[in-house]
């Protein structure tokens, strides 16, 4: 009779522990479905569902709906499971790196540019990467494709590209360069060194400095990176590297093979036609043969132009969190960027963080984010300061405009990050069309156009 009891016992606690299991789990499981939808609807009213490049494209006919995809993104919240299919709920959020397609089980999704028609964002280039403009040809994640190996191999295949169009034209005049690169991120300085190994005469332009997108990542931040083989250095073929490992590379490239690169000039337009481009800059121009536009897709950070923001006190990107330590600091902006610049500052000793954003709520970040500023906010570690407008910079003060009138606030540090204005106006300037003109360029019978590879 004692062992009858002890063994109901037991099954009681054992089924009780599944049944509370299998609760919990059920709960959890329909709360982040919840969850997934509700930011999908968010997202899609903000319009930060649609990507910026390439993005998992899932064929719902295949999905199961397992969320192996969800849990492999490093990004965190590009998928989401809805209606028990995976969908894209975060695709601006979306770098490539393609971990969603590598771990999906029953082989559900590829990474690509889908239907470029309805893009006004992805120029129309030929499977020499040249663009509608003949001679001016685009390499690196301007194409749409982000990720460093993708702007390598594109920066090589490119200047080969190049390199064959002028060798088919015969020999140039001494007048002009035979290429000018603009922008020196990892598809420029790779275009402009296998254009030097061709023998090409060949100066790169950059608005900042040689490294591109790199330069602007944190301080030793790891950077996730596919074998790739850079001229003139071998192979990248650790997984990962620090930030520092990379521009150490391209430093060392710079410096041993004569590259000759012009940092903080800014390309404002170019004319010409192929064999007679001039490159336009704020201060001298540029005669060449050819052009590869490298430019990324970030573009030039957008300026408040309030008084004062010529100050030495101001910058457009945090690096180093560390080195404001007891400093007041204001952050100006409402998306991932100035949000996760404000938590870094906050962990730093005394570090005094004011956020201002010129919408009431902080609705354009990721949810991640958002789960991790609210405490922040709350403890007053962050001073979030929403529907507040940066009207003036002084040495000493920042002057804001908010819903209760002028705000003065003590201030040491600026940061401003209200995003960037996209290069796409600069390129539809020099007359390059992008994947939305397609249609019209068919009916009116222009040259066949090709989705970039
Ligand atoms: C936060 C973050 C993390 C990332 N992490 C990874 C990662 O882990 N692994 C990975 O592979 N990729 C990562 N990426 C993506 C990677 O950095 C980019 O895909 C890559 O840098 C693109 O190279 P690019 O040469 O095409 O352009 P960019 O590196 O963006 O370089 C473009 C250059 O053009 C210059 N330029 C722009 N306009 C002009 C102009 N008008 N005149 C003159 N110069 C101009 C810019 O100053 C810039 O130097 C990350 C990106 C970000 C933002």
């Amino acid at each position: 009779m004692e062992a009858l009891l002890e063994r109901s016992l037991i099954w009681t606690v054992v089924l009780a522990a599944v049944a509370t299991y299998v609760l919990v789990y059920t709960v959890r499981f329909r709360r982040s479905r919840a969850q997934a939808a509700r930011r999908l609807e968010q997202n899609h009213e903000l319009g930060m569902d649609r990507p910026l490049g390439q993005y998992p494209l899932v064929d719902s006919n295949r999905c199961i709906g397992c969320s192996t995809c969800v849990d492999a993104c490093p990004e965190g919240d590009v998928l989401g499971i809805v209606s028990g299919r995976a969908v894209v709920i975060n695709g601006a959020r979306c770098i490539g790196h393609g971990e969603c397609a590598e771990a999906c089980p029953v082989g559900a999704i590829r990474v690509g540019l889908g239907d470029i028609t309805k893009r006004d964002d992805i120029p129309l280039l030929d499977e020499d990467h040249q663009t509608t403009v003949p001679g001016l040809y685009i390499a690196g994640e301007l194409s749409g494709f982000a990720l460093i190996h993708n702007a390598v191999q594109q920066g090589v295949a490119t200047a080969r590209a190049v390199d064959r169009s002028l060798k088919a034209e015969g020999p140039r005049g001494p007048d002009r360069l035979d290429l000018v690169v603009v922008g020196a991120g990892p598809a420029g300085m790779t275009a402009a060194l296998t254009a030097l190994e061709s023998g090409l005469s060949c100066v790169v332009l950059d608005q900042q400095g040689a490294g591109g997108t790199i330069l602007q990542y944190p301080r030793r931040k790891l950077v996730m990176v596919q074998p790739v083989e850079i001229p003139g250095y071998g192979l990248l073929d650790r997984r990962e590297y620090s930030k520092e490992d990379l521009l150490e590379i391209w430093e060392r490239l710079h410096r041993t093979r004569g590259l000759d690169i012009r940092v903080g000039v800014r390309v404002t337009g170019i004319q010409g036609e192929r064999g007679n481009f001039q490159v336009q800059t704020g201060g001298e121009s540029f005669s060449c043969r050819r052009v590869i536009l490298a430019l990324g897709r970030r573009g030039t950070p957008r300026r408040l132009n309030v008084p004062g923001e010529d100050l030495p006190k101001v910058a457009y990107k945090l690096i180093d969190a560390e080195a404001y330590k007891g400093r007041r600091v204001l952050v100006v902006g409402g998306g991932d960027s100035a949000v996760e610049a404000a938590m870094g500052l906050a962990h730093q000793p005394d570090c005094q963080v004011t956020l201002s954003y010129r919408k009431p709520e902080l609705l354009r970040i990721k949810q991640r984010n958002a789960e991790r500023i609210a405490p922040l906010i709350r403890d007053g570690r962050i001073n979030f300061l929403g529907a507040t407008n940066v009207t003036a910079i002084k040495e000493d003060v920042v002057t804001l405009e908010g819903p209760d009138g002028p705000v003065i606030l003590p201030n040491d540090e600026v940061f401003i990050m209200a995003g960037g204005i996209a290069p796409f106006g600069l390129l539809r300037g020099m007359g390059v069309c992008f994947g939305g003109d397609q249609k019209d360029m068919q009916r009116s019978a222009g040259r066949p156009a090709a989705a970039p590879a």
